[in-house]
């Protein structure tokens, strides 16, 4: 167990290392595209389109990054009932939309209606994934044996 913990770190550090890797690979896409504008040279509407793409495909791809690295962004819908103002919070489904009408109040068997839609920023996924049930499976397995 201690050993696979320590895997793991090892693991977490080359990942984190491959990332800023990429980003100074990013930064120097950008700096080459920047360079192209500013040095011009004799053909420089050439030189400033192949720059400017550059920078572009660079901030693109810095985008992508940030997307995929902030995965445990959760949405959340609260709904109210009409007459007893009682709420109930579930996660996002697609095609919600505030003042929707959505199912019957526990209580009263009114209908009730989204409230509100916001997201927020977890620490930890709520919903586990697949993939650390199997590593739990794996591990309660080790375990066992
Ligand atoms: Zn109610």
């Amino acid at each position: 167990m201690i050993d696979d913990e320590n895997d793991e770190d090892i693991l977490n550090k080359s990942v984190s290392l491959k990332k800023v890797m990429k980003n100074i690979l990013l930064i120097l896409l950008i700096g080459v595209g920047a360079l192209f504008i500013y040095l011009g040279g004799e053909n420089q509407t050439t030189n400033f389109m192949i720059g400017f793409s550059l920078i572009c495909l660079g901030t693109s791809l810095i985008q992508i990054q940030k997307q995929k690295t902030e995965p445990i962004r959760q949405t959340l819908t609260i709904l109210a009932c009409n007459l007893c103002n009682i709420t109930n919070v579930r996660h996002y489904e697609h095609g919600d939309y505030v003042f929707k009408e959505i199912g019957s109040c526990d209580k009263c068997n009114e209908s009730m209606r989204i409230k509100q839609i916001y997201n927020v920023k977890l620490k930890k996924p709520t919903i586990q994934t697949k993939k650390s049930d199997e590593k739990k499976k794996k591990e309660e397995e080790k375990v066992k044996a």
